[in-house]
């Protein structure tokens, strides 16, 4: 076993310290990753505080973290993907049943059997629990891991493991590109990645967002227009323009004057997870034929179709590179939206 240092809390309080766990050993399929950083996810603050227990119930203690960057240090003697140096990131799951249609096609998230979840879950002999990317070491197979190839600082690496397939997988699913009015709600850690894809594939994009402050931020990312929500007549004379809007938001909102936005036949995608559930009007939906959908993450083969788009297009995460004492901090100060825009801590010096 790999002896691990991680940063672990071990309730709903949130309140992380050090703690020391074993990893497997590295058997021959699989990758041993030394951990150089990992972007704090809203879905970290979510499962840490127990907020999605009603759904899904958090392990403790629990080391979160699944936008993990780092380099291989040590491969089995089966692997062909990866040498030893390479640079390899984990996102949300480590392992899946392989066999069963979603993981045949390529959406390993949706096992029947239930994928291997990189925190907070079991691995597939449902036993052994997992543990997340606050932590210095991580042993995967290489089947699970992704190869980045993007140069330079690798801090604005981390977020793409998530922020970056949870975003890029819906906008390519409707078909995102040239000549589109794309809106963007919220602009925070997975906000600011859509955003920068959205533009990168060529859309028209708006910023949709409660933070006025953030508007120079949204136009130095890309976005064309900036609208700030917290006066509903500001949407008004966007009424029906839309044909794409990503719902990004982490908090309790109305959707339906979103819903409002769209365009005949527009879609809207909902990839944030508020604690309580939404009320949505029907007739804002049936008049004009319009679609409301949710998205989870990307499988593996997607996932690495969006690192390579952005290592080509020069996307990374703008980030605030912490260290492993900032945690409770870094939580708090991204529940009030004031980060920009992603958290990232830094294992390699941790
Ligand atoms: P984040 O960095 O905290 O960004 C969320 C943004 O929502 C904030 O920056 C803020 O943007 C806006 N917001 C916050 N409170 C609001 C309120 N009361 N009313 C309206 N807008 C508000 O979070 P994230 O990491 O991007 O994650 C966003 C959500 O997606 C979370 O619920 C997370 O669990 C979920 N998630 C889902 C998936 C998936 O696969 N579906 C994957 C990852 C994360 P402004 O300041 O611009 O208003
Ligand atoms: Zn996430
Ligand atoms: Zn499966």
């Amino acid at each position: 076993m790999i002896k691990t240092k991680g940063y672990a809390t071990h309730d709903s309080n949130a309140k992380f310290a050090e703690w020391e766990f074993e990893r497997r050993d590295v058997g021959p399929h699989d990758i041993l990753i030394d951990i150089e950083y990992a972007g704090i996810c809203h879905s970290d603050i979510h499962t840490a505080r127990g907020e999605w227990d009603a759904m899904m119930p958090t392990m403790y203690p629990l080391v979160p973290g699944h936008e993990i960057v780092g380099r291989v240090s040590q491969i089995g003697n089966a692997v062909t993907k990866f040498k030893v140096g390479d640079v390899a990131g984990i996102g949300c799951f480590v392992d899946s049943c392989r066999e069963c249609t979603p993981c045949v096609d390529g959406f390993e998230q949706f096992c029947y059997k239930g994928a291997a979840y990189t925190y907070s879950g079991t691995y597939m002999d449902r036993e052994t629990p997992t543990y997340g990317g606050y932590s210095d070491k991580y042993v995967v197979d290489e089947n699970y891991a992704l190869k980045v190839t993007s140069d330079g600082d690798l801090a604005g690496v981390a977020p793409l493991m998530c922020a970056g397939i949870t975003t890029y997988s819906p906008l390519r699913r409707f078909g995102v590109g040239p000549g589109q009015n794309v809106g963007i709600v919220g602009l925070g850690g997975l906000g600011h990645m859509a955003v920068k894809l959205a533009v990168a594939m060529g859309a028209n994009v708006t910023v949709f967002s409660t933070s006025p402050s953030k508007e120079e931020d949204a136009k130095k990312l890309g976005a064309h227009n900036f609208v700030v929500t917290s006066d509903p007549e500001n949407l008004t004379p966007l009424t029906g323009t839309f044909n794409f809007i990503l719902d990004t938001v982490s908090a309790d909102h109305d959707v339906n004057m979103y819903i409002g936005l769209l365009g005949i036949r527009g879609t809207m995608v909902v990839v944030g997870v508020p604690p309580n559930p939404n009320v949505i009007h029907s007739f804002g939906l049936i008049f004009g034929n319009k679609t409301l959908a949710g998205s989870l993450i990307g499988g593996i083969a997607e996932t690495q179709e969006m690192l390579d788009f952005c290592a080509e297009h020069n996307i990374k995460s703008d980030v605030e590179v912490i260290k492993p004492d900032y945690i409770e901090t870094a939580y708090d100060r991204t529940v009030k939206a004031d980060v920009r825009y992603r958290f990232v801590i830094d294992m390699k010096n941790a």
